[in-house]
């Protein structure tokens, strides 16, 4: 099993240290990646998909109007974020890199949006017209998106107990699917976007910039098609697909986690009704088949970690849907108490790689022990 970092040391004499114990693969920042090109490490950059640009033309709208930003993000649609990140890409890639891992390549997610109504976009100009543009009946899907951000958001508690109740079943999805057409064509539309863009950047580099590889830190599976990512469309494009499966992650805000996303969504479940807070977290965990380590929290103050056969069930669903050509290496967070037992359940996946999001992170809370543990896996 090899051991990949994101976020490495760029000094000289961390770098050998790690090079001593068999790393051999890291993935920077554009502004880290100089220092990296100098030693034998193989580098990877990482590119920010969608960067806000500061223009208020290029924000993402909510259904209700408000234009916001999410993840230093803007609109996945707005023509100058894709010049700026074709820019971007064209400078990274010109150097001796292997290739670029993209991040943020999504719609908001709960966590990860600053407003309440955040997830419930994009619904800009540009995308409401792209929407029927591509054959969508894009009042059906605003009706109905305003509806279940609605009912998320100030909805009465029975009506949202009874929409809990029928997520819970493969039959009540059957009857939301009938009664909210628009809420998933809505979804459908999302993934087209982000689907489209990674086909044609992939075409792009295959002309401008061959042999460089694309990879993608993706939303772990059971999140994915919620910020518009679906594995099996979008991995026959990318070399490397990194399932970000942070089962435990302590700092906030903590977009992409699944413990935060799932905190963030029973919060805006909790805000808007009666319910209990517990009741809405353990709604939602049912609702996506989780289960959590400690006692259910019952406030939003808490955080919560899934168990360790968590991040193999996202690692083996991460492979189910991915495609042949692409090789699955999941993120995990460095700074997991359990990171060597984590490591060992990956190993037993069938990856061959894992990535540590970030060295620092595994150092602080490993202590001297961190090279010992890495040394240790790279010799099993
Ligand atoms: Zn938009």
């Amino acid at each position: 099993m090899q051991i990949w970092l994101f976020n490495p040391p760029t000094d000289r004499a961390r770098i050998e240290a790690l090079e001593q114990i068999g790393v051999d693969t890291v993935v920077a920042g554009e502004q880290a990646l100089d220092p990296l090109l100098e030693t034998p490490l193989k580098t990877y950059a990482v590119a920010h998909a969608f960067p806000a640009t500061g223009e208020s033309e290029d924000l993402t709208i909510d259904i209700y109007g408000q234009p916001f930003q999410w993840f230093g993000s803007g609109c996945p649609n707005s023509p100058a974020i894709r010049t700026q990140f074709y820019r971007t890409m064209d400078r990274l890639l010109k150097g001796n890199i292997k290739g670029v891992f993209l991040d943020g390549v999504r719609f908001p997610s709960p966590a990860s949006s600053e407003t309440n109504s955040g997830f419930f976009s994009c619904f800009c100009p540009r995308c409401q017209e792209d929407m029927t543009t591509r054959g969508y009946d894009r009042e059906t899907i605003m009706r109905d998106v305003r509806q279940t951000a609605d009912l998320i958001l100030t909805g009465l508690s029975t009506t949202l107990q009874r929409w809990l109740r029928d997520l819970c079943s493969p039959a009540g999805w059957l009857t939301l699917n009938a009664a909210y057409p628009g809420l998933f064509a809505w979804f459908k539309y999302r993934a087209d976007c982000i689907t489209d863009f990674v086909q044609e950047l992939s075409t792009w580099m295959c002309k401008s910039h061959t042999g460089k590889e694309l990879a993608a830190f993706l939303f772990q599976p059971c999140l994915a098609y919620f910020v518009g990512q679906d594995y099996r469309r979008l991995s026959p494009d990318l070399q490397i697909v990194s399932p970000m499966i942070y089962r435990n992650y302590p700092h906030r805000p903590g977009p992409a986690t699944i413990n935060q996303e799932i905190m963030a969504m029973a919060t805006l479940l909790w805000e808007g009704t009666s319910l209990s807070f517990a009741q809405c977290l353990q709604d939602l965990l049912h609702i996506f088949g989780l289960e959590v380590e400690e006692e259910l929290p019952q406030n939003p103050d808490s955080l919560i970690s899934m168990p360790i056969a968590h991040v193999t069930a996202e690692t083996l669903a991460a492979a189910a849907f991915s495609g042949p050509r692409s090789k699955v290496i999941p993120i995990i967070w460095a700074g997991d108490h359990r990171l060597p037992e984590t490591i060992a359940a990956l190993k037993q996946t069938g990856v061959e790689q894992a990535i540590l999001f970030t060295y620092e992170a595994g150092v602080a809370a490993h202590k001297g022990q961190f090279h010992e543990i890495l040394a240790d896996r790279l010799r099993r």
